[in-house]
């Protein structure tokens, strides 16, 4: 509710020339239990931020977190604890986010060591079984992450966030990194996990094709803001936020399902500096129905029914 996470950076070394970039500016949305709520936008637009903050990976600026209806955005470290064990995070780079001096045995193991969870050989069987599920043999176990390729190391990941039994996880581009080939056997697989055990995700990509199979509701993000929500079917069939629309008409396999408003759009120019963004909509520079009030008054998200919201001037008229 109402989230920011602003970031400071020091430019040179004159103090006074701090500058301000508003990641995330004001977002407010709701996952509940069991759905999948994808969330895209550009690169820079703060969805990552937005996951990242969420489970208070990073500090947020101002707002609420509610999670079963508690506010953990103020939580101290030892009241969060308990939270951190329902809330994992699957990474963008399977080969970043693994260290290279363990074995995949001691990284699906480390979380449950955090968490007091289980030793000796209760540990040791639920390493195999979380191997099992995600895919990969017991016989894994001892082997280092650079014996894996792309698609083996994200189902490590994936194991080892699951080492916890959480409730949430957010997918921070889980796929983006891997061979078209392997990307569907991922997405598969997480939708596996959550019929399995109930599971709820936050899915992050960069493009609309990735996460419309997947999600039961789309959030889109520009600049910090988020634009429009609404179910995943409604989202691709009637798009109502400009934004949203570009970015649906930018898919390159044709889709019956998109309109003809839709495909006619073309989005020209880039994402405006998060450190000056324009003023009101955020969109404007790159709007084609820009008006006067677009640089004035900076739209609200607005309930349009059916689970589908949108902050756009244009649907004041
Ligand atoms: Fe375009 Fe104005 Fe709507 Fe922003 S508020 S998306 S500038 S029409
Ligand atoms: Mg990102």
């Amino acid at each position: 509710k109402n989230l920011k996470k602003f970031f400071t950076k020091n430019k040179g070394f004159i103090k006074k020339n701090v500058e301000v970039v508003k990641a995330v500016d004001d977002v407010s949305f709701y996952i509940k239990r069991g759905e999948t709520l994808g969330l895209v936008g550009e690169s820079g637009c703060g969805k990552s931020t937005t996951g990242r903050t969420i489970i208070r990976l990073y500090e947020p600026t101002a707002g609420e977190i509610l999670y079963d209806g508690k506010d953990i955005a103020k939580l101290g470290n030892h009241d969060l604890m308990k939270y951190r064990r329902k809330m994992q995070m699957i990474f963008q780079d399977p080969y970043a986010s693994l260290n290279s001096r363990m074995t995949v045995s001691d990284i699906i193991g480390e979380p449950m060591d955090i968490h007091h969870l289980a030793s000796g050989k209760e540990r040791e069987d639920r390493i195999y079984e979380l191997l099992e599920t995600v895919g990969l043999g017991k016989d894994h176990a001892s082997r280092y992450p650079h014996e894996f390729s792309g698609g083996q190391r994200q189902r490590i990941g994936i194991a080892r966030a699951l080492a916890v039994d959480p409730e949430f996880i957010i997918c921070d581009e889980p796929i983006s990194a891997l061979d078209v080939s392997i990307q569907a056997q991922v997405v598969n697989m997480l939708d596996d996990l959550q019929q399995e055990r109930g599971l709820t995700y936050l899915f992050i990509a960069h493009d609309l094709s990735m996460v419309k199979h997947i999600s039961s509701r789309v959030g889109v993000m520009y600049l910090g803001s988020l634009v429009e929500v609404a179910k995943s079917g409604e989202l691709y069939k009637n798009p109502v936020h400009p934004y949203t629309q570009a970015l649906l008409s930018s898919i390159p396999i044709p889709d019956p399902d998109l309109t003809e408003s839709a495909k006619r759009i073309v989005l020209e120019g880039d994402v405006p500096s998060p450190v000056n963004p324009p003023s009101g909509c955020k969109f404007r520079t790159r709007c084609r129905y820009a008006m006067d009030i677009c640089s004035e008054v900076d739209p609200v998200l607005k309930d349009i029914g059916g689970e589908h919201f949108a902050a756009c001037h244009l649907l004041d008229k």
